[in-house]
This record gives structure tokens, C-alpha cells and sequence, in this order.
């Protein structure tokens, strides 16, 4: 890493370098901190007391750092190994911010997830799923982001924790826009919860790019649906990349409910209402394209998610 000063190359297991006292250095000279601390307490300790860039698998933080000088201290959580992980309580499941796209691929779950699964498999390649956390691809707010429209489907909280306080809000709260989160300068995401109830039913996620692989998404689907007795009984569609953050889609979700699975579900799906998506044209897509696109793969998600491509329906 490029880091200016006398810290360079240094690595603080367990502790983090001192403050040299950027008001006695002048111009050229200021220091950038550098901290990896192996307890969530200390990494919070250290987000109370001063301004820090987190790093965690660095697959977004690098690219938008770029070979510009580092300006910020950066706060290493790579040694956090309570943020890594998934675990099972009472009421939720427990996804650790750290938890990457492989570790969530890899992990028997309910079929609830084969959404949030789908997602992690399209999340670049699989040298990038390896490295790449749950949280960084929340917290890099990028309305293309791969993970969000499973996890909306989910009723998916975020867990923000500083020294202060614990919170917990609803990922459509913690997203506020292209880039922008609900973070504060003192808090680290520490995990993502999906309530028991929600993580029922079955699941599917669509990606539509400009080609099947490594590539950013003109537009993305996932469908999470509870059938009982051949009619649908709960429905949760969100659709990614065609609005600054991916949104829930009422007016689909409403047509769904109580409909018998059979055909026509394709029609219905196709005219409802759309009333969340307002799609920006880019050099991946018109506003148009993007718009039908959404409505094409809402359909091929809810078919996957009911068993209507293999012939086999949810029951
Ligand atoms: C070649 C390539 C292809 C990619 N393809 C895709 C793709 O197809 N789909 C997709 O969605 N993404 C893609 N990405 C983006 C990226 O891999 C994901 O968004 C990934 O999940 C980011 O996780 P990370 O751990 O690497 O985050 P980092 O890069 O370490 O961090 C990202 C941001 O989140 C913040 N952050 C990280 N963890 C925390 C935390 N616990 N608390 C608070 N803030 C935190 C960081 O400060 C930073 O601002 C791609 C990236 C590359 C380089």
C-alpha cells in the first residue's frame, strides 16, 4: 500500500500505531494511520477517537482509491474473525459483515436464500467471491450491487455497532442513495440479520449483463415466494439496477398474492405496476431497455423461484 510517513509497511496485529500529532507536522509530511485490530471492541475504540477508511476485501476500496495517494487512516478488519461467518439464533440469521460471497455460496441454508446464493455466484469471479464481504458490497451503495435485491427480498437489517450503541436498521434504510449509506464516521457494519420468518419459502435471482460473466449488472431480479396449496401466500420481489437503490416492488407483490401458480402468472407479472424502478440511461442501456428488461426478468425469477421452468411447482 502507498502510505506516506513513517507507518508505511507496518503492520499493528492486535494494536494500532500511535498518533504522532498531525497539528506538529506540517504540509507533506502528515501521517496516515494504519490499524488492524483483532477485536471488534479495539476497531470500534478506533472509530471513536478518529476519521478511518475500512478496509475489507478491498475489491471495492481499491478500485476507487486508484493510484491516488491514500489521504485517509485506514482501518484494516481483516483480523476480525467474529465478523466472519453465519450463524443461526432464536430469531434471525446471522450473516457476519466479513462473510464472503464463497463462505455464503458454501453454507447449507434454507431455500430462502437461493436468491442471495444466485447473487453471490454473479458477484464477479470467483477469485473476487473468495476475498469479497457481504458488507463492503452493502456499504459501497452502488445500485448495480449483486447482493442488495436477495437481501431486500429477505427483510434483510443491517447491524451497526460503535462504542456507543448497537442499531439495526432495515436495509432499505441503511442504503439512502447511489454511494450514500446511513453509516456514521464512529460505526462499522458488524452483520446482516434476516428474521426467521422471512427466510421462508423458495427463491430464484436473475442477472441480466452484457455477457454471462464478470460483468456489471443493466439489470437484476430476485423473487422469494411462499406457496401453500398451489397459491401464492407471500411474495417479495426486488429488482436492482434500475433505480439509484435497488427497490421492493409493491405493485408486483400485490398482483402475486393469492394467485394460483399456472401460466397466466407471466401476464400478470407483465403488466403490473412498476412504480419503484426509475431506470437512468447508461452505456450499458437505455431507460427504455432497462425498464422492459426488468419486467422480462421479475418473470424469469418468479418462474425459477416456483418450479414453473423445470415443470415442478412449489407446493
Ligand atoms: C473485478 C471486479 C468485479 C466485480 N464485480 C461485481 C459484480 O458483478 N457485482 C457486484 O455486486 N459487485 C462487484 N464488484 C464489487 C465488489 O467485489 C463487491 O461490492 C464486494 O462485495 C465488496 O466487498 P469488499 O469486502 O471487497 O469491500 P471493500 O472493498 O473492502 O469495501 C467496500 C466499501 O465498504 C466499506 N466497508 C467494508 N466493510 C465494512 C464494514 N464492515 N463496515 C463499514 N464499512 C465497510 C469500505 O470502507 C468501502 O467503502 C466487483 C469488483 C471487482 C474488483
Amino acid at each position: 500500500m502507498n502510505l506516506p510517513g513513517p507507518e508505511i509497511g507496518k503492520k499493528t496485529r492486535g494494536r494500532h500505531l500511535g498518533r504522532p500529532g498531525k497539528a506538529q507536522l506540517s504540509g507533506r509530511q502528515s501521517v496516515i494511520r494504519y490499524a488492524k485490530p483483532t477485536t471488534v471492541e479495539e476497531a470500534l475504540a478506533l472509530l471513536g477517537e478518529d476519521r478511518w477508511r475500512i478496509l475489507a476485501g478491498g475489491t471495492d476500496f481499491y478500485p476507487a482509491q486508484g493510484a491516488k495517494p491514500f489521504r485517509d487512516n485506514v482501518l484494516d478488519i481483516n483480523a476480525l474473525a467474529e465478523l466472519r461467518g453465519i450463524a443461526e439464533t432464536d430469531d434471525h440469521w446471522r450473516v457476519g459483515a466479513r462473510t464472503t460471497w464463497t463462505d455464503i455460496v458454501r453454507q447449507p441454508l434454507p431455500p430462502a436464500f437461493d436468491a442471495l446464493k444466485a447473487g453471490a455466484r454473479e458477484v464477479g469471479s470467483v477469485q473476487i467471491q473468495n476475498v469479497a464481504s457481504i458488507a463492503g458490497n452493502l456499504c459501497n451503495a452502488s445500485p448495480a450491487a449483486d447482493g442488495v435485491p436477495a437481501l431486500l427480498a429477505l427483510d434483510a437489517d443491517v447491524e451497526l455497532r460503535s462504542l456507543k450503541a448497537v442499531r439495526h436498521l432495515p436495509l432499505s434504510e441503511f442504503i439512502l442513495g447511489n454511494r450514500r449509506t446511513a453509516l456514521q464516521p464512529d460505526e462499522m457494519v458488524t452483520a446482516i440479520r434476516v428474521p426467521k420468518r422471512s427466510a421462508a419459502g423458495s427463491s430464484a435471482f436473475v442477472k441480466l449483463g452484457a455477457r454471462r460473466y464478470l460483468v456489471i449488472s443493466i439489470a437484476m431480479a430476485a423473487a422469494r415466494l411462499v406457496v401453500e396449496n398451489g397459491v401464492i401466500a407471500e411474495a417479495a420481489i426486488a429488482v436492482g439496477s434500475c433505480s439509484a437503490v435497488a427497490r421492493r416492488l409493491a405493485g408486483v407483490e400485490a398482483t402475486l398474492r393469492g394467485r394460483p401458480i399456472d401460466e397466466a402468472l407471466v401476464d400478470a407479472v407483465l403488466s403490473a405496476a412498476y412504480d419503484e424502478l426509475s431506470p437512468i440511461a447508461d452505456v450499458r442501456g437505455s431507460a427504455e431497455y432497462r425498464e422492459q428488461a426488468a419486467r422480462e426478468i421479475v418473470v424469469r425469477a418468479v418462474r425459477a423461484a416456483v418450479g414453473l421452468n423445470q415443470g415442478k411447482v412449489a407446493a
